[in-house]
């Protein structure tokens, strides 16, 4: 099981930025080969002072941003959130649903909720949704499976949900053996903070077992779950103490399991109403962009993630320099798509309840516009997890350098799909312009008339065509 050397990561977190600049042309070159960096040449990277030295950040930036293009080309996979109960008996200081909150009306998701939220976020054209709940006796496992049926059985019009991927608390082999079972893509767990002395003053209840959560990838892992998340709450510690330890760890898991984590999350610490708690350890937007662009070279195989707690415009620069995934249009409560909330008298909800504040409000619409005209290209995909590449299988493809081929086309014929079933004509006239640009990007002439058949059979009415 994995156990955390923090004094080797404390030292690396003090380490100095290299001397010349000559070294850091030197290591950006050797990152650019796509083999990963050792925890002293992140941490070196980490040690850049970005405030004092923007010449040696944007070139961090830049050399991140390519490495980027190399393997993921210029797509952007969008998902929603969906959070089935704010029930939770845990303490965690900076999490609006930790169970001291009294401003909270709680609500548990029924089945038919879980299928009217589904229904919204399907309207707004997302394929994938994470699934989120606190931990509480009536969250049980089974609840959790359930709620994964009921989404995955809920059709509209053209529209379903084809990957769920899970963010549940840290849990049993068996009950992860029932999540692998019902057919889950991702289970994603965060870590939260990598430094124990600080986990265990800001939380209290279950989850205050350091222990419990930083071994849970492994039970997952030894249920099947092979494909995982990994994260950490940038804001309750030194941020590169942080990333030092979440390498470490994502490390240990692909040298002693063979598969390391499927994405890395990158949250930063946001306020949420009943939350007392304030950031000892904030993390500049500069630190920010400057930790995804370590993360992505030290782990270019990996993907990354970043959520509507961040601004546009953050998201924007991030977009460029490592993040792979993103939310769109997120809600942060149960019922927060509906706002239908019994509890609530209709009036209350996405104002009390709210697990943490979000900076970026716009419509899934208005992301996806942005996007394109970012000269990115917006992706609904979920092949893999419909074709069985998960784990080992998607590593090895992604290490050779082949997934690029479907993860392309795939991105084309489900952005098509987005803009015949959901896009205003403003967004659509966008989109098709993108498509077009899209097409010629594709490397093979083969692939590009095939992408091309399939497109025509999306525009009558045929719908979840896969490479
Ligand atoms: Fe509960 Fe998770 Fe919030 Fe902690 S972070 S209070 S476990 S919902
Ligand atoms: Fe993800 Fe696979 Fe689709 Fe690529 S082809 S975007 S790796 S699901």
């Amino acid at each position: 099981m994995f156990t955390l050397d923090t004094s080797l990561i404390s030292n690396l977190a003090g380490l100095s930025p290299l001397a010349s600049e000559f070294d850091l042309d030197l290591l950006l070159l050797k990152a650019l080969e796509k083999k990963g960096l050792s925890l002293e040449e992140s941490a070196k990277l980490l040690a850049i002072d970005g405030k004092n030295n923007p010449a040696q950040l944007e070139k961090l930036l830049q050399t991140a941003g390519k490495l980027k293009r190399d393997i993921y080309g210029n797509r952007l996979v969008l998902f929603a959130p969906l959070y089935i109960s704010d029930y939770c008996v845990n303490d965690c200081e900076y999490c609006g649903f930790h169970c001291r909150n009294q401003q909270m009306k709680r609500t548990r998701l029924t089945q038919d909720q879980v299928r009217l939220e589904t229904g919204h976020i399907i309207r707004m054209g997302h394929k994938r949704i994470l699934l989120e709940s606190g931990e509480h006796p009536e969250n049980s496992i089974d609840y959790v499976c359930d709620a994964i049926k009921t989404i995955y059985s809920t059709k509209v019009g053209n529209g379903e949900i084809r990957r769920v991927n899970v963010n549940i608390a840290a849990t049993s082999i068996d009950n992860y053996r029932k999540l692998k079972d019902i057919g889950i893509g991702t289970y994603q767990l965060f870590q939260e903070t990598y430094h124990k002395p600080t986990y265990e003053r800001l939380h209290k209840g279950p989850k205050a077992d350091y222990s419990r959560q930083i071994t849970a990838h492994e039970r997952a892992f030894e249920a099947g779950l092979d494909d995982y998340g990994m994260g950490v709450l940038f804001g309750l510690y030194d941020y590169k103490f942080e990333v030092l330890a979440l390498l470490s760890h994502a490390r240990y898991m692909e040298e002693t399991h063979g598969v390391g984590p499927h994405t890395i999350s990158v949250p930063r610490f946001q306020p949420a109403p009943g939350v007392v708690y304030s950031s000892d350890f904030p993390v500049s937007d500069v630190e920010f962009l400057k930790l995804i662009a370590v993360i992505r070279l030290s782990l270019p195989y990996t993907g990354m993630i970043i959520s509507t707690r961040e601004s546009p415009e953050i998201r924007k620069k991030a977009f460029e320099i490592g993040i792979s995934q993103t939310s769109a249009a997120s809600k942060t409560s149960p019922c927060g798509y509906s706002g239908a909330n019994p509890l609530d008298n209709g009036g209350n909800i996405g104002q009390t309840n709210k697990q943490f504040e979000l900076s970026d409000h716009r419509s899934v619409d208005e992301i996806v516009e942005n996007i394109c005209s970012q000269d990115m290209l917006p992706s609904f995909c979920t092949a893999c997890y419909r074709s069985k590449r998960t784990g080992e299988t998607f590593m090895k493809l992604a290490k050779a350098g082949n997934i690029h081929y479907l993860c392309h086309p795939n991105a084309i014929l489900t952005f098509k799909e987005f803009l015949e079933d959901y896009a205003t004509e403003k967004t659509k006239k966008t989109g098709e312009a993108t498509i077009t640009r899209e097409l010629e990007r594709i490397e093979t002439d083969e692939r590009k008339q095939e992408t091309k058949i399939r497109l025509k059979r999306i525009e009558d009415g045929e719908r979840d065509l896969f490479f």
